[in-house]
């Protein structure tokens, strides 16, 4: 066996230990470093505190075309694009850097303790990657909006429209999303109705100033009082 430069393998745990970190398997650590199944094993552990999950990859080709997960992939595709094309960040750093951009615009406005995984995980942003490189996926252009959509490879491109120009009928009317919508028009509602107490307090206080203004004085008396 040949021997192992140091410094390789220093960059490779490295590696593995961002992409852990974004929530990769075991598999697409061992395709993008040199390092062995065990050691890879023990990394995992080290970083994420327990074992990897075992199973097969989420290998559907459908899955991104279909309107959410494309609008996802879309998103993240063209910042991988953009980084692997226009910065020195090349392939597997352009996923990592790329996929680090797509986390911040998909949490970005997300109700607080909504905790939901992004809709795009680490591992499918890679099989996306696979999936370009061997020819199954391509961009097609809409033509309402003109932007570039992920679509499976040799679509016609005519009468393509996007899945923002067009969602579903059902589009956005998950559970999580549901639950998300009662819980900011619960809060609405708390926020207004302190508002309206508020309101009536300033009312009554208004009102009330000349009994303040006799009986403040004697408080603060009482107050002194006791400091003393
Ligand atoms: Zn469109």
């Amino acid at each position: 066996m040949a021997l192992k430069s140091v410094a390789q393998e220093a960059k490779d745990i490295e590696l593995a230990t961002q992409m852990i970190e974004l929530g990769a398997r075991l598999q697409v650590l061992q395709a993008e470093t040199s390092l062995s199944y065990d050691r890879l094993a023990r990394l995992y552990r080290e970083v994420r505190g327990c074992s990897p999950p075992k199973g097969m990859l989420p290998f559907s080709v459908d899955w991104f075309t279909t309107w959410l997960p494309n609008i996802h992939s879309t998103m993240f595709y063209s910042v991988y694009r953009y980084m692997d094309t226009l910065t020195p960040a090349r392939k597997v750093q352009a996923l990592v850097e790329s996929y680090k951009i797509y986390l911040e615009q998909a949490c970005a406005g997300r109700v607080e303790g909504a905790g939901e995984e992004p809709v795009l995980s680490f591992t499918r942003a890679w099989m996306l990657l696979r999936f370009f490189e061997s020819g199954m996926l391509q961009l097609s252009t809409c033509e309402q909006c003109s932007g570039q959509f992920i679509a499976h490879a040799h679509d016609p491109d005519t009468g393509f429209i996007c899945a923002i120009c067009k969602p579903p009928p059902r589009a956005g009317k998950t559970r999580a999303s549901k639950k998300a919508r009662t819980k900011i028009a619960a809060k609405s509602a708390a926020v207004t109705k302190a508002i309206r107490s508020l309101k009536a307090k300033k009312s009554t206080t208004r009102e009330d100033s000349s009994v303040d203004r006799v009986t403040k004085p004697m408080k603060r008396q009482a107050k002194d009082k006791k400091d003393v």
